[in-house]
Protein backbone atom coordinates (compact mmCIF):
# COMPACT_ATOMS: atom_id res chain seq x y z
CA UNK A 1 0.00 0.00 0.00
CA UNK A 2 1.01 3.45 -0.61
CA UNK A 3 0.57 6.57 1.59
CA UNK A 4 -0.81 9.43 -0.41
CA UNK A 5 0.46 12.47 1.28
CA UNK A 6 -0.08 15.94 0.91
CA UNK A 7 2.50 18.67 2.13
CA UNK A 8 1.49 21.68 3.86
CA UNK A 9 3.95 24.76 3.88
CA UNK A 10 5.75 24.56 0.59
CA UNK A 11 9.23 26.05 2.31
CA UNK A 12 12.72 24.99 2.30
CA UNK A 13 12.01 22.11 4.48
CA UNK A 14 9.27 21.00 2.38
CA UNK A 15 11.13 21.50 -0.47
CA UNK A 16 13.46 18.71 1.04
CA UNK A 17 10.99 16.47 1.56
CA UNK A 18 9.27 16.59 -1.63
CA UNK A 19 12.59 15.65 -3.14
CA UNK A 20 13.64 13.02 -0.88
CA UNK A 21 9.66 11.49 -1.67
CA UNK A 22 10.74 11.31 -5.06
CA UNK A 23 12.97 7.88 -4.09
CA UNK A 24 9.61 6.58 -2.09
CA UNK A 25 8.17 3.55 -2.67
CA UNK A 26 5.35 3.63 0.04
CA UNK A 27 4.59 7.07 0.20
CA UNK A 28 3.75 9.68 -2.82
CA UNK A 29 3.46 13.42 -2.53
CA UNK A 30 -0.07 13.15 -4.48
CA UNK A 31 -1.04 17.02 -2.79
CA UNK A 32 -0.30 20.73 -1.38
CA UNK A 33 -1.36 23.58 0.80
CA UNK A 34 -0.05 26.59 0.28
CA UNK A 35 -0.93 30.08 0.41
CA UNK A 36 1.19 30.96 -2.63
CA UNK A 37 -0.56 29.98 -6.17
CA UNK A 38 3.34 30.71 -7.77
CA UNK A 39 4.55 27.72 -5.59
CA UNK A 40 1.57 25.33 -5.77
CA UNK A 41 1.62 25.34 -10.25
CA UNK A 42 5.55 25.15 -9.59
CA UNK A 43 4.83 21.94 -7.38
CA UNK A 44 2.13 21.01 -9.65
CA UNK A 45 4.53 21.10 -12.87
CA UNK A 46 7.28 19.65 -11.27
CA UNK A 47 5.73 16.76 -9.08
CA UNK A 48 2.71 16.02 -11.33
CA UNK A 49 0.19 17.38 -9.15
CA UNK A 50 -3.64 17.17 -10.24
CA UNK A 51 -5.63 20.52 -9.53
CA UNK A 52 -8.13 18.79 -7.10
CA UNK A 53 -5.37 17.92 -5.03
CA UNK A 54 -4.12 21.61 -4.36
CA UNK A 55 -5.59 23.93 -1.72
CA UNK A 56 -4.99 27.13 0.19
CA UNK A 57 -5.06 27.93 3.82
CA UNK A 58 -8.73 28.95 3.73
CA UNK A 59 -10.37 26.11 1.92
CA UNK A 60 -8.42 23.07 3.04
CA UNK A 61 -10.85 22.02 5.38
CA UNK A 62 -12.67 20.49 2.42
CA UNK A 63 -9.95 17.69 2.17
CA UNK A 64 -12.23 15.45 3.98
CA UNK A 65 -14.27 15.25 0.73
CA UNK A 66 -10.64 14.14 -1.09
CA UNK A 67 -10.71 10.34 -0.97
CA UNK A 68 -7.14 10.14 -2.72
CA UNK A 69 -5.35 11.74 0.38
CA UNK A 70 -4.32 9.61 3.11
CA UNK A 71 -2.30 12.27 5.10
CA UNK A 72 -0.99 15.44 5.12
CA UNK A 73 2.27 16.80 6.35
CA UNK A 74 1.87 20.05 8.05
CA UNK A 75 6.05 21.75 7.21
CA UNK A 76 4.54 25.56 8.48
CA UNK A 77 6.42 27.56 11.06
CA UNK A 78 6.06 26.11 14.55
CA UNK A 79 3.35 28.38 15.72
CA UNK A 80 0.94 27.05 13.08
CA UNK A 81 0.98 23.79 14.09
CA UNK A 82 -1.14 23.06 16.47
CA UNK A 83 -3.84 24.50 14.53
CA UNK A 84 -3.31 23.05 11.46
CA UNK A 85 -2.62 19.47 12.72
CA UNK A 86 -6.31 19.93 14.29
CA UNK A 87 -8.36 21.05 11.16
CA UNK A 88 -6.72 17.96 9.16
CA UNK A 89 -7.88 15.98 12.13
CA UNK A 90 -11.03 16.85 12.02
CA UNK A 91 -11.45 16.57 7.81
CA UNK A 92 -10.54 12.75 8.78
CA UNK A 93 -6.72 12.70 7.65
CA UNK A 94 -3.73 11.45 9.22
CA UNK A 95 -1.97 13.77 10.42
CA UNK A 96 2.31 14.05 10.23
CA UNK A 97 3.59 17.48 12.00
CA UNK A 98 7.20 18.88 11.64
CA UNK A 99 9.15 19.33 15.38
CA UNK A 100 8.74 20.85 17.23
CA UNK A 101 4.83 19.56 17.53
CA UNK A 102 3.48 22.70 18.87
CA UNK A 103 4.45 25.28 20.92
CA UNK A 104 3.94 23.87 24.48
CA UNK A 105 2.42 20.87 26.10
CA UNK A 106 -0.97 21.86 26.57
CA UNK A 107 -1.19 22.55 22.78
CA UNK A 108 0.43 19.45 22.32
CA UNK A 109 -1.92 17.41 24.18
CA UNK A 110 -4.80 19.05 22.39
CA UNK A 111 -3.65 17.63 19.42
CA UNK A 112 -3.16 14.05 20.86
CA UNK A 113 -6.65 14.00 22.10
CA UNK A 114 -8.50 15.65 18.99
CA UNK A 115 -6.64 13.01 16.66
CA UNK A 116 -7.87 10.50 19.02
CA UNK A 117 -11.02 11.89 19.02
CA UNK A 118 -10.71 11.78 14.54
CA UNK A 119 -9.34 8.26 14.92
CA UNK A 120 -6.29 9.48 12.67
CA UNK A 121 -2.92 9.17 13.25
CA UNK A 122 -0.13 12.07 14.83
CA UNK A 123 3.23 11.62 13.90
CA UNK A 124 5.79 13.53 14.07
CA UNK A 125 9.09 14.31 11.59
CA UNK A 126 11.70 12.93 14.23
CA UNK A 127 13.85 12.06 11.38
CA UNK A 128 16.59 10.28 13.16
CA UNK A 129 14.79 7.56 14.92
CA UNK A 130 15.02 6.37 11.48
CA UNK A 131 18.17 6.77 10.76
CA UNK A 132 20.71 3.80 10.81
CA UNK A 133 23.70 4.75 12.88
CA UNK A 134 20.95 6.05 15.28
CA UNK A 135 19.44 2.99 15.57
CA UNK A 136 22.98 0.66 15.81
CA UNK A 137 24.06 2.84 18.74
CA UNK A 138 20.46 1.98 20.20
CA UNK A 139 21.19 -1.26 19.31
CA UNK A 140 24.52 -1.64 21.39
CA UNK A 141 22.99 0.44 24.24
CA UNK A 142 20.32 -2.35 24.52
CA UNK A 143 22.40 -5.69 24.04
CA UNK A 144 24.52 -3.84 27.26
CA UNK A 145 27.68 -3.41 25.11
CA UNK A 146 28.29 0.12 26.82
CA UNK A 147 27.34 -1.64 30.06
CA UNK A 148 25.12 0.76 32.66
CA UNK A 149 24.53 4.25 31.04
CA UNK A 150 25.87 7.26 33.03
CA UNK A 151 26.22 10.06 31.41
CA UNK A 152 24.76 11.86 27.94
CA UNK A 153 26.16 15.09 26.39
CA UNK A 154 24.54 16.70 23.87
CA UNK A 155 25.60 19.80 21.94
CA UNK A 156 22.93 21.42 19.18
CA UNK A 157 23.52 24.48 17.25
CA UNK A 158 24.03 26.63 14.40
CA UNK A 159 24.45 30.67 13.87
CA UNK A 160 21.27 32.02 12.76
CA UNK A 161 21.13 34.63 9.45
CA UNK A 162 18.51 36.65 9.28
CA UNK A 163 17.01 38.65 12.09
CA UNK A 164 13.39 39.00 10.52
CA UNK A 165 12.66 35.37 9.78
CA UNK A 166 10.02 33.33 11.42
CA UNK A 167 12.57 31.69 13.88
CA UNK A 168 13.20 34.48 15.81
CA UNK A 169 9.68 35.51 15.98
CA UNK A 170 8.56 34.26 19.39
CA UNK A 171 4.64 33.86 17.74
CA UNK A 172 5.26 31.73 15.37
CA UNK A 173 8.74 29.99 16.93
CA UNK A 174 7.56 29.91 20.41
CA UNK A 175 11.20 30.58 21.73
CA UNK A 176 14.40 30.48 20.06
CA UNK A 177 17.00 27.87 19.76
CA UNK A 178 15.83 25.67 22.05
CA UNK A 179 12.27 24.63 20.30
CA UNK A 180 14.18 24.64 17.00
CA UNK A 181 17.79 22.66 17.45
CA UNK A 182 18.35 22.32 21.16
CA UNK A 183 14.79 19.57 21.15
CA UNK A 184 17.42 17.48 18.72
CA UNK A 185 19.71 17.11 22.31
CA UNK A 186 16.45 16.75 24.12
CA UNK A 187 15.03 13.92 22.22
CA UNK A 188 18.14 12.60 21.74
CA UNK A 189 19.07 12.37 25.32
CA UNK A 190 16.08 9.94 25.69
CA UNK A 191 16.84 7.93 22.86
CA UNK A 192 20.54 7.48 23.57
CA UNK A 193 20.00 6.60 26.90
CA UNK A 194 17.33 4.66 26.45
CA UNK A 195 14.69 6.80 29.50
CA UNK A 196 12.87 9.97 30.22
CA UNK A 197 14.41 12.33 32.30
CA UNK A 198 12.66 12.95 36.11
CA UNK A 199 14.52 16.69 36.53
CA UNK A 200 16.18 19.45 34.54
CA UNK A 201 17.84 22.52 35.46
CA UNK A 202 18.64 25.17 32.88
CA UNK A 203 20.19 28.69 32.37
CA UNK A 204 20.25 31.28 29.80
CA UNK A 205 22.72 33.21 28.35
CA UNK A 206 22.06 35.95 25.74
CA UNK A 207 24.84 37.87 23.98
CA UNK A 208 22.63 39.69 21.53
CA UNK A 209 19.80 41.02 23.07
CA UNK A 210 18.40 43.31 19.67
CA UNK A 211 18.35 40.06 17.82
CA UNK A 212 17.20 37.61 20.21
CA UNK A 213 14.06 39.45 21.76
CA UNK A 214 12.29 38.89 24.96
CA UNK A 215 11.08 34.97 25.26
CA UNK A 216 13.47 34.30 21.93
CA UNK A 217 16.61 31.85 23.28
CA UNK A 218 19.62 32.38 21.86
CA UNK A 219 22.28 29.94 23.89
CA UNK A 220 20.66 27.86 26.58
CA UNK A 221 22.45 25.16 28.63
CA UNK A 222 20.54 21.89 30.71
CA UNK A 223 21.13 19.66 32.55
CA UNK A 224 18.55 16.39 32.64
CA UNK A 225 18.28 13.50 35.50
CA UNK A 226 16.86 10.46 35.16
CA UNK A 227 15.38 7.26 37.02
CA UNK A 228 18.29 5.11 36.53
CA UNK A 229 20.49 7.33 37.86
CA UNK A 230 22.86 9.15 35.09
CA UNK A 231 22.49 12.50 33.70
CA UNK A 232 22.62 14.35 30.39
CA UNK A 233 24.17 17.99 30.06
CA UNK A 234 23.68 19.64 26.84
CA UNK A 235 23.42 23.02 24.75
CA UNK A 236 21.13 24.74 22.03
CA UNK A 237 22.28 27.77 20.82
CA UNK A 238 21.84 29.92 17.28
CA UNK A 239 25.08 31.30 18.08
CA UNK A 240 27.84 28.56 17.12
CA UNK A 241 27.99 26.95 14.14
CA UNK A 242 28.26 23.34 13.01
CA UNK A 243 27.49 22.43 16.63
CA UNK A 244 26.28 18.83 15.95
CA UNK A 245 27.43 16.43 18.41
CA UNK A 246 26.39 13.44 21.12
CA UNK A 247 28.23 11.31 23.39
CA UNK A 248 26.91 8.20 25.59
CA UNK A 249 29.17 7.17 28.31
CA UNK A 250 28.69 3.91 30.75
CA UNK A 251 30.74 2.14 32.57
CA UNK A 252 31.88 -0.43 29.91
CA UNK A 253 32.21 2.05 26.61
CA UNK A 254 30.80 4.78 24.84
CA UNK A 255 29.12 6.37 21.94
CA UNK A 256 30.57 9.38 20.31
CA UNK A 257 28.04 10.64 16.98
CA UNK A 258 29.48 14.24 14.68
CA UNK A 259 27.40 15.26 13.08
CA UNK A 260 24.97 13.51 15.33
CA UNK A 261 21.48 14.79 14.02
CA UNK A 262 22.33 16.94 10.31
CA UNK A 263 21.08 15.97 7.00
CA UNK A 264 24.20 14.56 6.02
CA UNK A 265 25.94 11.63 6.35
CA UNK A 266 25.91 10.79 10.24
CA UNK A 267 29.49 9.98 11.57
CA UNK A 268 30.28 8.02 14.87
CA UNK A 269 32.40 5.73 16.49
CA UNK A 270 32.09 3.56 19.76
CA UNK A 271 34.84 1.64 21.97
CA UNK A 272 34.51 -0.89 19.51
CA UNK A 273 34.96 1.36 16.16
CA UNK A 274 33.60 3.27 13.85
CA UNK A 275 30.20 2.65 13.19
CA UNK A 276 29.80 1.44 9.91
CA UNK A 277 25.81 1.66 8.46
CA UNK A 278 24.45 2.77 5.28
CA UNK A 279 24.18 6.66 4.46
CA UNK A 280 20.71 7.51 3.35
CA UNK A 281 18.46 10.42 2.79
CA UNK A 282 16.89 10.73 6.49
CA UNK A 283 13.48 11.97 4.67
CA UNK A 284 13.08 9.38 2.12
CA UNK A 285 13.17 6.44 5.07
CA UNK A 286 11.41 8.49 7.19
CA UNK A 287 8.12 8.80 4.81
CA UNK A 288 8.56 4.68 3.62
CA UNK A 289 8.46 3.98 7.76
CA UNK A 290 5.71 6.21 7.97
CA UNK A 291 3.85 4.61 5.65
CA UNK A 292 4.33 1.32 7.05
CA UNK A 293 3.20 2.86 10.63
CA UNK A 294 -0.06 4.48 9.10
CA UNK A 295 -1.21 1.68 6.58
CA UNK A 296 0.55 -1.26 8.41
CA UNK A 297 0.52 -0.68 11.89
CA UNK A 298 3.91 -1.41 12.01
CA UNK A 299 5.56 -0.50 15.18
CA UNK A 300 8.53 1.42 15.04
CA UNK A 301 11.98 1.03 17.34
CA UNK A 302 11.86 4.42 18.58
CA UNK A 303 8.25 6.13 18.52
CA UNK A 304 7.37 8.61 16.12
CA UNK A 305 3.75 9.65 17.47
CA UNK A 306 2.09 12.42 19.51
CA UNK A 307 2.48 11.18 22.62
CA UNK A 308 6.65 11.02 21.94
CA UNK A 309 6.68 14.30 21.00
CA UNK A 310 4.32 15.67 23.78
CA UNK A 311 7.23 14.46 26.31
CA UNK A 312 9.76 16.85 24.45
CA UNK A 313 7.74 19.34 24.99
CA UNK A 314 6.64 18.98 28.63
CA UNK A 315 10.37 18.80 28.82
CA UNK A 316 11.08 22.29 26.78
CA UNK A 317 8.43 23.87 29.39
CA UNK A 318 10.52 22.82 32.13
CA UNK A 319 13.70 23.80 30.89
CA UNK A 320 12.15 27.39 30.08
CA UNK A 321 11.07 27.47 33.86
CA UNK A 322 14.13 26.44 35.03
CA UNK A 323 16.51 28.77 33.01
CA UNK A 324 13.93 31.74 33.76
CA UNK A 325 13.40 30.27 38.08
CA UNK A 326 17.02 29.17 38.39
CA UNK A 327 15.38 26.57 40.10
CA UNK A 328 15.14 22.41 39.65
CA UNK A 329 12.26 21.11 38.04
CA UNK A 330 10.73 17.98 38.29
CA UNK A 331 8.90 15.91 35.80
CA UNK A 332 6.75 13.22 35.42
CA UNK A 333 6.02 11.84 32.01
P1 LIG B 1 10.50 27.93 5.88
O1 LIG B 1 10.37 29.34 6.34
O2 LIG B 1 11.51 27.62 4.84
O3 LIG B 1 9.09 27.41 5.32
C1 LIG B 1 7.89 27.66 6.00
C2 LIG B 1 6.77 27.69 5.00
O4 LIG B 1 5.55 27.97 5.67
C3 LIG B 1 6.95 28.76 3.93
O5 LIG B 1 6.69 28.22 2.65
C4 LIG B 1 5.90 29.79 4.29
O6 LIG B 1 5.40 30.48 3.14
C5 LIG B 1 4.84 28.93 4.93
N1 LIG B 1 3.92 29.67 5.78
C6 LIG B 1 2.62 29.40 5.88
N2 LIG B 1 2.01 30.24 6.70
C7 LIG B 1 2.95 31.08 7.16
C8 LIG B 1 2.94 32.18 8.06
N3 LIG B 1 1.80 32.61 8.65
N4 LIG B 1 4.10 32.80 8.33
C9 LIG B 1 5.24 32.39 7.77
N5 LIG B 1 5.31 31.36 6.88
C10 LIG B 1 4.17 30.71 6.59
O7 LIG B 1 10.73 27.05 7.19
P2 LIG B 1 11.25 25.54 7.24
O8 LIG B 1 12.69 25.56 7.52
O9 LIG B 1 10.74 24.83 6.06
O10 LIG B 1 10.53 25.02 8.58
C11 LIG B 1 9.17 24.61 8.60
C12 LIG B 1 8.96 23.60 9.74
O11 LIG B 1 9.78 22.47 9.50
C13 LIG B 1 9.34 24.11 11.13
O12 LIG B 1 8.45 23.61 12.07
C14 LIG B 1 10.72 23.53 11.35
O13 LIG B 1 11.03 23.32 12.73
C15 LIG B 1 10.61 22.21 10.62
N6 LIG B 1 11.91 21.71 10.14
C16 LIG B 1 12.26 20.42 10.43
C17 LIG B 1 13.46 19.92 9.99
C18 LIG B 1 13.83 18.51 10.26
O14 LIG B 1 14.97 18.12 9.98
N7 LIG B 1 12.94 17.68 10.75
C19 LIG B 1 14.33 20.74 9.27
C20 LIG B 1 13.95 22.03 8.98
C21 LIG B 1 12.72 22.52 9.43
Amino acid sequence: PVLRVAIMGLGSYGTRVAEAMRDCTKAKLVGVISGTPSKITAWQTRYNIPEKNCYNYANFDSIKDNPDIDAVYIITPNGLHHDEAIRVAKAGKHVISEKPMALNAKEGQEMVDACKAANVKLLVGYRMHFEPHTLEVIRMRKAGEFGKILFFQGLSGFTIGDPNQWRLNKKLSGGGSLMDIGIYSINGSRYMTGEDPIWVTAEETKNDPVKFKEGVDETIQFQLGFPGGSVASCLSTYSMNNLDRFFLNGTRGFAEMQPATGYGPIMGRTNKGEINQPVVTHQTVQMEEMSAIILQGKQPIVPVDGEEALKDLKIIDAIYEAAKTGKKVKLNL
